[in-house]
């Protein structure tokens, strides 16, 4: 690894905060890859294929996406689109002529089936090989799926993850009258309120014994359980799912380990996402449930990276993979610019949204192992802040309607600026005057 001085502005840099990142990059490296091959045209892919024309990168860059759609956003997929609240145009990633505008090569509805790591190939379905002298994996993942002997391809049985399952569920919802949903995760639950805003009866099961049991601590998780019973949704927590029945193919209802059964037309199965690394696996990448990168988003092979929720990378001290906009745009820019010899470590302060109800749930950082949380009022009535602690320091905070401390906060990780658990606590705490205060 080189660390000489930069003397001169790369032409590539279009602005003085990416000079003076580059001023604190470990490498700068003349660029080597000519040709540019993105797998997958979803959030990721879209944003490093424009990414590295923004940067005036002068080589070919070929953009593979196996549906049959121009980019799109998945997050309106369970909040507006299902209801018809959110056509088919406010999903657009950007007009239709962003990629022949920016000189990018997308080849729609081409599935890459496999990938030759020695020859640097990639072969689509039906034989056609396209080389590279860099490859990006921004594949995503897909829906979990229970086992089809649980009764997993019934007719009214659904999965969310793309354009094909939402317009499905789109069709359901009209004629649904009681919905069953599997997993208290974002999309279960964004869903539920979804359908019960439409005044579907809705009832949620979840195996664990609270809601976003993976992704918050216990006050948020109470929280939303309340707004989500308030609406009218029963939540029902630490429930063992033995099957879902049918009747001629059609889904009835489902029934519990308990012997208990609840009858409904609709189910929607939210149980996580696997990442899309199996094309990864078969050209001898490391793989587990997601593509291993390092911290520059690398691979064990050097003209190989992964960006989004394809990619497990190190943050906060552990192998992650974050399923969010922000970490598919930034790890994709990332990867971008790495490829234009931009080396510096993917360090980003994850955040993430969620719309449910009247409430604009959102995240600033990671809360990995916190050891305490804090509850606070936000600055509107009926905002709430949860911060989450770690050996007496700040590491996320959850809010409530409170996008003001939401962007303090991603403001105040990103400075690495030290917020204890006495700051928060004091009765003058206010994250905006803090972010304030912070030096540039
Ligand atoms: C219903 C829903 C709601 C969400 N809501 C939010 C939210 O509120 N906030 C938030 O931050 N995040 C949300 N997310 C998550 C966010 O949308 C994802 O993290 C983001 O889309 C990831 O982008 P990506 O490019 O990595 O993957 P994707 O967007 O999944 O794109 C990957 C693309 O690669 C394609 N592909 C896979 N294999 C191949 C192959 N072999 N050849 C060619 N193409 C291939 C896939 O078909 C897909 O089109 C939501 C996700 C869903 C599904």
């Amino acid at each position: 690894m080189r660390s000489a001085p930069i003397f001169a502005r790369p032409a590539f840099l279009q602005d003085w905060n990416d000079y003076n990142a580059v001023l604190r990059v470990q490498v700068l490296e003349p660029v080597v890859a000519e040709s540019v091959v993105i797998i997958g045209a979803g959030q990721a892919g879209f944003s490093c294929a424009m990414r590295l024309r923004s940067k005036g990168f002068p080589g070919t860059v070929t953009i593979l996406g196996d549906e049959p759609h121009f980019p799109y956003q998945r997050p309106p997929l369970s909040k507006g689109y299902v209801t018809g609240k959110t056509g088919v145009d406010g999903l657009a990633l950007s007009g239709e002529t962003a990629f022949a505008d920016h000189g990018v090569t997308f080849l729609k509805g081409a599935a890459a089936q496999s990938v030759d790591a020695n020859a640097r190939s990639v072969t689509l379905k039906g034989g056609r090989a396209i080389g590279y002298d860099a490859l990006v994996f921004a594949t995503g993942s897909r829906a979990r799926r229970l086992p089809d002997a649980m009764g997993m391809g019934l007719k009214g049985v659904h999965t969310l993850r793309g354009l094909a399952d939402a317009d499905a569920l789109r069709d359901a919802v009209q004629d649904a009258r009681h919905a069953v949903i599997i997993g208290g995760g974002f999309i279960g639950l964004e869903f539920a309120a979804t359908l019960a805003a439409q005044g579907v009866t809705v009832t949620l099961l979840e195996a664990a014994p609270r809601i976003l049991n993976r992704v918050a601590g216990e006050t948020m998780s109470r929280l939303v359980a309340e707004k989500h019973r308030s609406h009218g949704v029963s939540i029902r927590t630490g429930v063992t799912l033995e099957r879902l029945d049918g009747v001629d193919g059609r889904f009835t209802g489902v029934s519990l380990a308990d012997g208990s059964n609840i009858a409904a037309d609709l189910a929607l199965v939210g149980i996580g996402g696997l990442a899309n690394d199996e094309l990864a696996a078969g050209a001898g990448l490391e793989t587990k449930n997601g593509i291993t990168v390092d911290a520059h988003a690398r691979t064990a092979d050097p003209a190989v990276y992964a960006a989004g929720d394809c990619a497990l990378f190190p943050i906060a001290g552990t192998m992650m993979r974050l399923e969010s906009v922000q970490n598919a745009i930034d790890q994709a820019h990332h990867v971008a610019d790495e490829i234009m010899g931009v080396h510096m470590p993917y360090a980003p302060v994850p955040w993430f949204w969620s719309d449910q109800y009247d409430w604009k749930l959102q995240t600033a950082g990671l809360a990995v192992a916190p050891d305490g949380e804090i509850a606070l009022q936000g600055h509107r009535e009926g905002a709430t802040a949860v911060w989450y602690i770690k050996h007496g320091r700040a590491i996320a905070v959850d809010t409530i309607n409170d996008g003001k401390t939401h962007m303090a906060a991603r403001r105040i990780f990103a400075a690495g600026h030290a917020l204890t658990a006495a700051d928060i606590s004091a009765p003058d705490f206010d994250p905006v005057q803090v972010m304030r205060g912070l030096k540039n």
